[in-house]
């Protein structure tokens, strides 16, 4: 007998999410698998509650289902492929391509114009941000000390200075 409407990876996937998606595909494995024909089954979570005083109270409700589940893997994958996307960016910053860099920019940094001898150390960095689609190509790389790269993080501004 099947023991999952979902896969091993997606299993997977859940195993390593939080307990709330854990539960609802739980209970989706146990109402779809066992209790068929029931195909397509909800479970709505209710809160209420009311203060000892009667002077506050709140509802809140949630559904789940399986579309509802089955969105959220999407939305795991898609966050896990960006993430590999970004790794693969950055890791084509070789040390070949880092000196070539620092030696083009005068080993100074492009915002305040500091050297080593200044006490800072040179970093180089993405003018527009891996995670916003930057490239690491020349085009896209400068010299940074490690003062202003750290305060400018994935600050990127398409029209702005950068
Ligand atoms: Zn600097």
């Amino acid at each position: 007998m099947k023991e999952s409407v979902f896969t091993d990876e997606e299993n997977k996937i859940f195993n390593n999410k939080n307990k709330i998606m854990k539960t609802e595909r739980d209970l989706i494995n146990k109402t779809v698998i066992k209790e068929s024909p029931y195909t397509n089954i909800e479970f709505m979570f209710e809160i209420r509650y009311t203060s000892p005083k009667g002077r506050n109270s709140y509802y809140k409700s949630k559904v789940f289902d399986e579309k509802h589940l089955r969105n959220s893997l999407i939305a795991i994958k898609e966050a896990n492929h960006r993430e590999i996307l970004i790794k693969r960016e950055r890791s084509k910053l070789s040390h070949s391509l880092r000196y070539d860099i620092l030696k083009r920019d005068g080993f100074r940094c492009q915002i305040c114009g500091k050297t080593a001898n200044d006490g800072i150390k040179l970093e180089v960095d993405h003018i527009k941000p891996v995670s916003k689609g930057g490239k690491t190509k020349k085009g896209n790389l400068r010299a940074l000390c490690n003062i202003c790269n750290s305060g400018k993080t994935d600050k990127y501004s398409e029209h702005g200075i950068n």
